[in-house]
């Protein structure tokens, strides 16, 4: 970094906010590659002219603390998409018809610019009306969190609560509650055969995966919130084999930890239905679910207090998918997840937010990070 960066702008700067964005926007970051380094680099810049200190910077994972009274307040983002280097070239970023598009735009580095701006609102480090804040920003959101696990972690501790800047419901809705996510493989282990030798020595993977799949989805609950879907399924050599072998990737989301064991033993509970033929089970829950908690409901209610100061409508809800703040809410630390501005077209071509909706988020996290009565 050659020149320290100018102090991020505030809501009341839309127009260099949208600026902002699109640096930010510009440096392609997909999961795993050295873009995610370079935007958690432009980031930590960004936040230290803020007045923050960079405690922890480890393969593009951030943390960056701003002193101050009481507990840290935590906020947390990642610089990861799903988006391959390359894609702006036929995906430029772009402000059209009140949208400003471009990938990750919406999932998720409008959130971090919305973190940037609430900060430039934010009495200066030694105000004494400023709370201690820790900003973490994670580097493999997109693919389940793996590294990013110890740190979030020690960021949970000691923290009063988490706000997480992910995408909003459609119509800027928070998030109270997400779902866990398990990834399970079913292998299908049979015997193969000529399929003409009558009778035949073999035993069909397939004809034992296809039953099953059948008895996986039989799984479901919809009324629990228990979803399962068998993704991908693979097996066999030809047509004129008996397959050996078959195998399914199969999704299973949860709204409730206790739902896991029960939904385990399900699993391994299920029986061969062809002669011969033996089952083989291995994945894990890679995000447990984020349950909503009294001090979600508290946050909650001081989010949509200052909303509707600043003249908007905060709706409540929950979310299907997965984010880190399943996982600093698996810690015991109050969440409230959602808090990004609107758009929709996550992880998809139309990916986009509402340009209007960026300054307002940015105005309510700032009110947020300046009531002392928030967690
Ligand atoms: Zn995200």
């Amino acid at each position: 970094m050659t020149s320290v960066p100018p102090v991020a702008p505030t809501a009341d700067d839309p127009a260099a906010l949208v600026a902002l964005l699109r640096e930010l926007v510009e440096i392609e970051s997909p999961t795993g590659t050295p873009g995610v380094a370079a935007a958690s680099a432009w980031t930590r810049a960004r936040l230290e002219a803020l007045g923050g200190t960079t405690v922890l910077e480890d393969g593009g994972h951030l943390q960056v603390d701003f002193p101050g009274g009481g507990a840290p307040l935590v906020l947390l983002a990642h610089t990861d998409t799903v988006w391959a280097v390359g894609t702006l070239a036929g995906m430029p970023f772009r402000v059209a018809d009140g949208r400003i598009h471009g990938p990750g735009a919406y999932d998720m580095k409008a959130g971090i610019v919305t973190i940037l701006a609430a900060l430039a609102e934010a009495p200066r480090p030694g105000d004494p009306a400023r709370r201690a804040l820790r900003v973490l920003i994670t580097a493999d959101e997109e693919q389940g969190s793996v590294s990013a696990r110890p740190h979030i972690a020690a960021a949970a501790a000691g923290a009063a609560a988490a706000l997480v800047l992910e995408p909003c419901l459609p119509g800027g809705g928070v998030k109270l509650h997400r779902k866990g996510i398990g990834r399970f493989q079913l292998t299908v282990h049979g015997r193969a055969a000529h399929a003409g030798t009558q009778p035949s020595p073999g035993i069909s993977a397939i004809d034992e995966l296809a039953r099953q799949v059948v008895a996986v989805h039989g799984l479901a609950d919809p009324a629990r919130g228990i979803s399962v879907n068998v993704g991908v399924i693979r097996g066999g050599t030809a047509e004129n084999v008996i397959p050996a072998r078959a195998e399914a990737q199969i999704d299973i989301r949860i709204t409730q930890q206790t739902q896991a064991p029960e939904l385990e033993s399900a699993l391994r509970a299920l029986v061969p239905e062809v002669a011969g033929a033996r089952h083989e089970w291995t994945g894990a829950w890679t995000r447990p679910p984020l349950e909503c908690s009294p001090g979600a409901e508290q946050l909650f209610a001081a989010a949509a207090r200052h909303a509707a100061a600043l003249g908007l409508q905060l709706d409540r809800g929950g979310s299907g998918g997965g984010s880190d703040g399943n996982l600093i809410g698996a810690l015991g630390v109050p969440v409230l997840d959602g808090l990004g501005p609107d758009g929709a077209g996550a992880h998809a071509t139309h990916e986009h937010i509402l340009a209007a909706s960026l300054p307002q988020r940015a105005r309510l996290l700032a009110r947020l990070l300046l009531d002392p009565g928030v967690a």
